[in-house]
């Protein structure tokens, strides 16, 4: 078996840009659809070639550079409400269908863009005095020629909690509106707070139960629209189910041989969830 390829992806700054466009890497989006060309097995491809193979349908309009994957320069940029895309063979893909179907390294470029195009979006007039913004060169900020607040691409941080009982059980959790999914449980975190602290925070108010020894397990971009998840474990201490019926739709715990329908492969939820069902059928 050959070793898997690592790709690098180096980020770069305005006013950054490479000199040529040659086998640059394009991210065109048009309501928050990335269009992608079909590829074979389900698997799409991104938009490649230098700037003149884009035609004049997909004619990037003020892209914005991202940086070079292996090397590839890679721009983000979006299509106007009438541009025409009959183009053969390319599609319109939300970035949740996308997962799977590319590379990993270009999953997480595809989410990045989505992210800086938002942030384009709602950046451009100050959010203390309502004049126009102007770059920050170096950084993606945008600072205020009137009154000089500067704001940055909002990453706003949320927690996730997989807790596991005496029982070897996992406490799982349906939102109103969720039908018959279940995932672990998840929040905000809130200003003056440690992840550790909105952790045990967010299983008290949400089903009643105090939890302890929290352990980190990873975190994940969420571009929906600039989440990043952080994922930890914790152990049943002490309390009995009680649902804030605003959040919970139903929770309960529940054992590996009977897990209910579970979020997307997409998420770190799953995942970890995944990981705890293979902890345990590996014993
Ligand atoms: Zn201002």
């Amino acid at each position: 078996m050959s070793p898997p390829v690592t790709r690098r992806f180096v980020r770069a700054y305005p006013p950054a840009a490479p000199e040529a466009t040659e086998g640059a890497i394009w991210l065109p989006f048009r309501d928050g659809q990335l269009l992608v060309r079909d590829g074979d097995g389900g698997r799409v491809t991104l938009v490649r070639g230098d700037a003149a193979s884009l035609g004049t349908e997909l004619a990037p309009d003020e892209p914005l550079y991202l940086g070079t994957l292996d090397g590839a320069p890679c721009y983000a940029y979006e299509l106007g409400a009438g541009a025409s895309l009959a183009l053969e063979g390319w599609r319109e893909q939300g970035l949740r269908a996308l997962y799977g179907r590319v590379d990993e390294a270009e999953y997480g470029l595809a989410g990045y863009a989505s992210q800086l195009l938002y942030w384009r979006r709602s950046s451009r007039f100050c959010a203390i005095c309502g004049q126009p913004t102007e770059p920050e060169e170096g950084t993606w900020g945008r600072r205020c020629a009137n009154c000089g607040h500067v704001a940055y691409p909002h990453v706003t941080p949320a927690v996730l909690v997989l807790v596991t009982d005496e029982a070897d059980r996992i406490l799982l959790a349906s939102k109103p509106g969720w039908g018959t999914r279940y995932s672990i449980l998840a929040g905000f975190v809130e200003p003056g707070e440690s992840l550790e602290e909105c952790a045990a925070r967010e299983v008290e108010e949400e089903v009643g139960v105090v939890i302890e020894d929290l352990r980190y397990a990873g975190s994940q971009p969420w571009p929906f629209p600039h989440q990043i998840m952080i994922g930890f474990t914790g152990r049943y201490a002490r309390g009995e189910l009680k649902l804030q019926e605003s959040e919970i739709a139903h929770a309960a715990w529940f054992t590996r041989d009977a897990l209910p329908e579970l979020p997307p492969p997409l998420s770190l939820s799953r995942q970890m969830i995944d990981t705890w069902a293979g902890a345990g059928n590996s014993r």
